[in-house]
């Protein structure tokens, strides 16, 4: 059984050494004709990490990023509203989280796909379901192939998504945000830290990548769809953040103009279902999230995990749907509670009692969150 896999992002590179691994034939089509990836970095939760693990580039994903073991959300000065070591985290998995640059991540992944498999500058157009019960897949340049099951891990704007469901919407938050890489060496005790200050309607998040680059992001409301000209963006976020602690400003400046990004925050309207006949959508194709917990990735590479664990096992049931069931609960609880914070983060009023909740929040219920999050099922079973 062939399976095609649409997006070579996180989702469709992890899913693709997943079936590697567990033997399930497969390729992989992407639509940019290099992975160039954007300039910005990535926080891989211990979830994330531990299916990395599985399909064997942990070490690389350690070497290649930076340890993250103590994670702030503070005030705009710094000072703390939560402020969580990760040792217990650490006790259990034998990893924390990683920051790293999304290009390093992403050519790490692609390098271990062999070359026959992936295939890049091929940007899916449409699907036909046959008679015999295969699919064909068209491409943009009119390079047809046929599959037996067709995955669209094409992202939250996916093509497959918009024949297979023609009604699934995003929904934009409200908020958008910009991101860069500072060429900038941190305060050694800040190294390991990854930092999120709110201050009033805006936010500013701070995570070293490497050695001398510093991975940051700053969210504000606005409408959306706006465009910064690239001579402005510098100039507004220094404003913007002006009354932050000076190591956000810093950052700013020590960014390349050009290489500021900004994209509107969205999510998936939650979809009922995934899957229709032979097609599935993974990743942000079938439920994409705000980032605000910093999941939207690991829940992509989890679902790589679990549907090539299921798919390895002999079964003459759906795959597809016992696929979401495994997973709908935990994704659909991320979706709702990363909307709900990145409400939270930017209410007008009502900030001193958000801010003694978050400061008396006991620690003991955060660290079980956390874990319950970080947990993946390490016996899949397609009972
Ligand atoms: C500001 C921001 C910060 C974030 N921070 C984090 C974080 O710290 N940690 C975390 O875990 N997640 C984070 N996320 C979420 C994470 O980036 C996404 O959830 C993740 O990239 C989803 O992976 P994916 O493979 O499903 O989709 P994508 O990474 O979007 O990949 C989709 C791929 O499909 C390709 N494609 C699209 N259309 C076609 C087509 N028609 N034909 C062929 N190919 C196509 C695209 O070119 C792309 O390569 C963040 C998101 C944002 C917006």
């Amino acid at each position: 059984m062939l399976y095609t896999i649409i997006g070579a992002g996180i989702g469709g590179l992890t899913t693709a050494l997943a079936f590697e691994k567990n033997g399930i034939d497969y390729q992989i089509f992407e639509q940019t004709p290099d992975l160039l990836e954007v300039g910005a970095g990535i926080w891989l939760a211990p979830n994330a990490l531990q299916v990395l693990d599985h399909i064997g580039v942990l070490e690389e994903v350690q070497q290649k990023g930076n340890t993250i073991n103590r994670i702030t959300l503070g005030k705009a000065d710094l000072s703390p509203l939560s402020d969580n070591y990760q040792d217990t985290i650490e006790k259990i998995f034998g990893f924390t989280t990683i920051a790293i640059h999304r290009a390093k991540l992403q050519k790490l992944l692609f390098d271990k796909i062999p070359t026959s498999k992936i295939h890049l500058g091929k940007g899916f157009n449409k699907y036909e379901e046959l008679e015999n019960g295969k699919i064909k897949v068209v491409f943009d340049d009119g390079h047809t192939v046929e599959t037996d099951y067709l995955i669209g891990a094409d992202g939250i704007h996916s093509k497959v998504r918009k024949q297979l469901f023609p009604t699934s919407n995003t929904r934009y938050s409200g908020q958008t945000c910009w991101r860069g890489i500072a060429e900038l060496a941190l305060d050694e005790e800040f190294h390991h830290r990854g930092m999120e200050l709110w201050g009033n309607q805006i936010r500013f998040g701070i995570s070293r990548i490497s050695e001398n680059k510093v991975y940051w992001f700053a969210v504000a409301i606005d409408k959306p769809n706006e465009k910064d000209q690239n001579q402005e963006t510098h100039n507004k976020l220094l404003t913007m953040f002006q009354d932050f602690h000076p190591m956000v400003t810093n950052l700013i400046s020590a960014t390349p103009k050009e290489k500021i990004m900004r994209n509107d925050i969205s999510d998936l309207k939650p979809l009922e279902v995934w899957h229709k006949n032979n097609i599935l959508l993974i990743g942000d194709a079938g439920h994409a999230t705000t980032p605000n917990m910093g999941q939207g990735g690991a829940q992509a590479i989890e679902d790589a995990y679990y549907l090539s664990e299921l798919l390895k096992q002999e079964s003459t049931k759906n795959i597809f749907e016992i696929f979401q069931q495994k997973r709908e609960k935990k994704v659909h609880q991320i979706v709702k509670q990363s909307w709900n914070t990145g409400k939270m983060a930017h209410w007008k009023y009502g900030k001193g009692i958000r801010n003694f909740l978050l400061k008396n929040a006991p620690k003991k219920m955060i660290e079980k969150q956390m874990l319950t999050m970080y947990q993946i099922d390490k016996t899949v079973s397609i009972h």
